[in-house]
């Protein structure tokens, strides 16, 4: 008897599109692209038809970009013996008939002063810059838009190749937050943001100057792992159903001295906040874009990278607001949404793509914010780091990675759990995101990172048990830390 075929075979070719995520240039040093590539076919079943590729490292800039002289270059600006820089990367996978999309995370704190900082609503700065500021979208908007012309410059000179298609935004952590039992400090309230919120909903910030304050009502420290959240929230619930939400976890009891019509008006409190904040993100992507791609001749897609959360805490926004905004034809300032989309929400109206990966890039981009930080002197020197050995950073990498890829959704199997709508409506799955990322990396990533050593062993000295700090896994309290240099000193 012939074995039969049975209709899941199909999966790879109602995939649709594949993207080739490269979050890193580290990755090009591990493989190269056509290994990169054909593990990605291998994987899927699918060709990419467009690779995703950084134009920022935690680490420093990839290329040289006019007014931010004296910023510190990238070990990864020129990846490899054979691609020597930004432009060798873009011109080998648009010579392999690519389409490119350039990439940026626009939080990185590099910048030196705290100038355009977040800072959370204890007054702690964090090592993260605030999009709402300005100034940040200026900064990110000219490292975008030069990784922009650099890709174009490329793409004229390499004839009958791919084309510079997209550009997207990893929103998936823009505000921190952080806190103790009872007490959440959550980002962002720089000079921009107090400003932006006096104009649209006047007096509503001091409500959140004192603890508990609203956002107790959906988040709550948990001393383990960092906060634990409620995101199932849509922007069109009333009071009722979020303080029935806060008692359905239990979070209410961070509210001892509020009776329930007390806990209705914090719940109206917390859902004006996330509306001017929803607001202020939405306008300040478009405000990065916007100046990303001034004067461009061909227009560039726009992409949105968020977890897929009805509400994203850490990325401000409200899924299904973005989603509806789109449909109704307003001014939105993004084209199409990477996501994971095992999510409860799927979005119907604007286009998206499944990012392979669970919460999307998060995870990843805090990977490598981590390394970044380890890899910094300053951070060395005034965060927890400090008391750690080049070894157990070593470690630390190795094992953050572990628990990273533990999120991967790298089977050709999980494109069946893809979304698909109902009958007789239209898709707007345009594809999906994979990331060349294996389990055996972070061994390699580590290996290769350079990492300065702390004051004392630049002593000689031996850190006894007693001085150096347990390893554990307890990330959220080294990135906390991270997230508020200077409180640590
Ligand atoms: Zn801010």
């Amino acid at each position: 008897m012939t074995r039969r075929s049975f209709s899941i075979s199909q999966v790879s070719e109602t995939a649709g599109e594949g993207v080739l995520d490269i979050p890193s240039l580290s990755v090009l040093r591990y493989k190269d692209p056509e290994t990169l590539l054909s593990d990605f076919e291998g994987l899927w079943g699918v060709r990419a038809s467009t690779v995703a590729l950084p134009v920022l490292e935690p680490d420093g800039l990839l290329f040289e970009v006019k007014g931010l002289r004296g910023l510190p270059s990238s070990n990864y600006s020129a990846p490899s013996a054979r691609l020597k820089s930004f432009a060798d990367v873009v011109k080998v996978f648009l010579t392999a008939g690519l389409d490119i999309t350039l990439t940026l995370y626009p939080g990185h704190g590099f910048i030196p002063g705290d100038g355009i900082h977040t800072r959370d609503i204890a007054g702690g700065s964090a090592n993260r810059v605030c999009i709402a500021n300005p100034r940040t979208s200026q900064i990110f908007g000219a490292i975008l838009g030069t990784g922009i012309d650099i890709a174009n410059e490329v793409a004229s000179a390499t004839k009958g190749s791919g084309k510079v298609k997209g550009v997207a935004l990893d929103v998936t952590e823009l505000w921190g937050i952080s806190g103790q039992l009872g007490r959440v400090e959550k980002t962002c309230f720089c000079t921009a943001c107090i400003r932006h919120f006096d104009k649209n909903a006047p007096d509503l910030l001091k409500h959140y100057r004192t603890f508990p304050n609203p956002w107790s009502l959906l988040l709550r420290s948990a001393s383990s792992t960092g906060m634990t959240h409620v995101s199932d929230v849509s922007a069109s619930m009333s009071a009722e159903e979020i303080v029935g939400l806060a008692r359905q976890r239990k979070f209410d009891e961070q509210f001892p001295d509020l009776d329930y019509a007390d806990l209705l008006r914090m719940a109206e409190l917390l859902l004006r906040y996330m509306r001017v904040r929803h607001s202020l993100t939405v306008s300040a992507i478009g405000a990065l874009f916007d100046y990303a791609c001034e004067g461009l001749e061909d227009q560039l897609t726009r992409v949105v990278m968020l977890e897929g959360e009805l509400y994203g805490w850490t990325s401000g926004l409200w899924l299904e607001e973005l989603d509806s905004s789109f449909a109704e034809g307003e001014e939105t300032g993004y084209d199409e949404l990477w996501l994971d989309s095992g999510m409860p929400y799927v979005p119907q109206h604007v286009p998206y793509r499944s990012y392979m990966w669970s919460r999307s890039r998060y995870y990843i981009s805090q990977f490598f914010q981590l390394s970044g930080a380890l890899c910094d002197p300053r951070s060395r020197i005034h965060t927890g780091l400090r008391h750690k050995t080049i070894e157990e950073c070593r470690q630390m990498i190795v094992e953050r990675w572990q628990m990273v890829h533990g999120s991967a959704l790298n089977a050709q199997a999980a494109l069946l759990t893809l979304p698909t709508p109902p009958e007789a409506t239209p898709d707007a799955r345009l594809g999906f995101v994979g990331v060349g990322l294996q389990q055996e990396y972070g061994k390699w990533f580590s290996d290769q990172l350079t990492i300065p050593p702390t004051s004392s062993e630049r002593r000689g000295v031996l850190l006894g048990p007693a001085a150096s700090s347990p390893m554990g896994l307890n990330m959220a309290s080294i990135l906390e830390q991270l997230q508020n240099r200077g409180d640590d000193d």
